[in-house]
C-alpha cells in the first residue's frame, strides 16, 4: 500500500492474491469502512449481521477480528462484543451445547432437581406422550419451556403468549431468536396478548400448556380464561399445572397461611383443582386425568398438581 501524493488521506492500493471474485468482494466490502475508519450511516443491529455475512470463512480466523469489528461496527463497543461473541460461536459450534450440559449438571448436582425442572420435564413428557406437533405455551413467562421445546425436533410448530411484554423480551433473549438459523427461526414465535380474551392466533394447536398461570388470575376471571382455552382455542390437549396449597406445610420457610408467591390471587388444594378442572373438562367436553409433579407425600401430596385435558372426539 502506499500513499498517493502529499497529504492526501486516499490511498493507492495494490492487491495480490488468487481466490475468487465472490472472496475477494466481500473482503473489500468488510475492509474498506475498516480501514477508511468512518461509516456515514447508522449503524444499527443489522450491520452485525452484514459483517458477519460478508466475513464468513475468513473474519473468524483474521488476527485483527477485534479491531476489525470494533472499526466496522463505528466504535459501537456493544456491538462489537455481540460480534465478536457471534463469530467464536460460529467458530466453536459446540459451545451452546457446553452450555447446556453446564446447565443441566447444574440442575442434577442441585439435589433434588428444582421443582420448577421437575414440572417443565413432566409438561414435556405428556407432549411427546400426546403427539403433538404443534404446541402454544399460555403465560410462558421467560420461556423456559418453549427453550425446551425447541430443542426437540418433533415439535414443529411453537408459540409462547404472555401478557408482559418484559417478560417476552427476556424469553426472546433467552431462546437467542435474534441468532437463530432460519430453519429454527420460523419454528418458534412469540405472541403478546391476554388469556382472557378470544384470540384467534390461539386456534390450530395440537396442544396447549398453562405452566403456573391460572393462579395469577383473578378468581372472576377464571370463567373467561376457560372459554379463551376450550371453546375457543380448542386444542386436543390442555396441560394446566398450579400449586396445591396442601404441600405448602412441608416448606418450612413459607410462613403458615401464606402463598407461594406475592402474585398469586388463590392456591388450590387438590380438592378444589379437580373439581374445578372436572367442571371444565365436563362443560368443554374433555376428559381430565390428574398427575402429581414433585416429590409425593402420602399426607399432602405432591407441591405442583396438574391436570391433562383430552379433547373426546364425538
Ligand atoms: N409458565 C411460566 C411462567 C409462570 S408465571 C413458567 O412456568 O415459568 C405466570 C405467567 O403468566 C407470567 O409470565 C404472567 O405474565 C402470565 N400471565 C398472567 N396473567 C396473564 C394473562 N391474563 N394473559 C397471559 N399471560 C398472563
Amino acid at each position: 500500500m502506499s500513499r498517493g501524493e502529499g497529504l492526501s488521506p486516499y490511498f493507492t492500493v495494490t492487491l495480490r492474491g488468487r481466490c475468487r471474485l465472490h472472496e475477494l468482494l466481500s473482503h473489500l466490502y468488510v475492509l474498506i469502512p475498516v480501514l477508511d475508519n468512518e461509516k456515514h450511516y447508522w449503524v444499527g443491529d443489522d450491520e452485525v449481521d452484514k459483517l458477519l455475512r460478508h466475513g464468513e470463512g475468513w473474519l473468524a480466523q483474521h488476527p485483527e477480528r477485534e479491531l476489525i469489528a470494533h472499526r466496522y461496527l463505528k466504535h459501537r463497543r456493544s456491538l462489537a462484543a455481540k460480534a465478536i461473541e457471534r463469530l467464536m460461536e460460529e467458530e466453536s459450534p459446540e459451545l451452546e451445547t457446553t452450555e447446556e450440559a453446564a446447565r443441566e449438571e447444574e440442575a442434577i448436582v442441585e439435589a433434588p432437581l428444582s421443582l420448577n425442572a421437575q414440572r417443565l420435564g413432566t409438561v414435556l413428557a405428556v407432549l411427546r406422550e400426546s403427539g403433538a406437533r404443534r404446541v402454544v405455551d399460555l403465560g410462558c413467562g421467560e420461556g423456559k419451556l418453549l427453550s425446551l421445546l425447541l430443542d426437540d425436533r418433533r415439535f414443529e410448530r411453537i408459540v409462547g403468549m404472555d401478557v408482559s411484554s418484559r417478560s417476552l423480551d427476556i424469553a426472546a433473549d433467552r431462546l437467542r431468536l435474534e441468532r437463530l438459523p432460519p430453519h429454527q427461526r420460523e419454528r418458534i414465535q412469540l405472541l403478546h396478548g391476554s388469556l382472557l380474551y378470544r384470540d384467534k392466533r390461539l386456534e390450530g394447536f395440537d396442544a396447549a400448556c398453562a405452566v403456573e398461570v391460572i393462579e395469577h388470575l383473578d378468581p372472576p376471571r377464571l370463567a373467561a380464561f376457560e372459554r379463551v382455552v376450550f371453546e375457543f382455542a380448542r386444542p386436543q390437549t390442555v396441560i394446566i399445572t398450579t400449586p396445591n396449597r396442601e404441600y405448602n406445610v412441608k416448606w418450612e420457610t413459607l410462613p403458615a397461611g401464606q402463598f407461594r408467591h406475592r402474585d398469586h390471587r388463590f392456591e388450590w388444594i387438590r380438592a378444589e383443582f379437580q373439581a374445578w378442572a372436572s367442571a371444565v373438562a365436563e362443560r368443554f367436553g374433555y376428559s381430565v386425568r390428574f398427575l402429581p409433579v414433585g416429590p409425593e407425600d402420602p399426607a399432602t401430596g405432591s407441591p405442583t398438581q396438574m391436570g391433562v385435558f383430552g379433547l373426546k372426539n364425538d
